[in-house]
């Protein structure tokens, strides 16, 4: 039986607020965007992404099956 949303940091069960979750065990609070609980934790500029992930993305996506067969899907349908 599901009984709501878990904290990734020490599972207990969050509860809903206005436009976020709130963890009373380790008293973070979660944002919510369109609804949907944000688990991600946002770096100091508040971009959600890390710029020194973005070199490592772009070696990872020249070989990974996933963004080979993308890349393929698409170029396939463009023709
Ligand atoms: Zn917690």
């Amino acid at each position: 039986m599901n009984k709501g949303l878990i904290c990734p940091r020490c599972k207990n069960f969050l509860r809903a607020g206005k436009n976020k979750y709130d963890c009373l065990s380790c008293n973070v609070s979660y944002p919510t965007i369109d609804d949907i609980c944000c688990f991600v934790e946002r770096d100091s500029k508040g971009s959600g992404f890390k710029a020194e992930m973005f070199e490592f993305l772009f070696e990872v996506e020249k070989k990974h099956f996933w963004h080979t067969g993308r890349k393929e899907i698409i170029y396939q349908m463009l023709n």
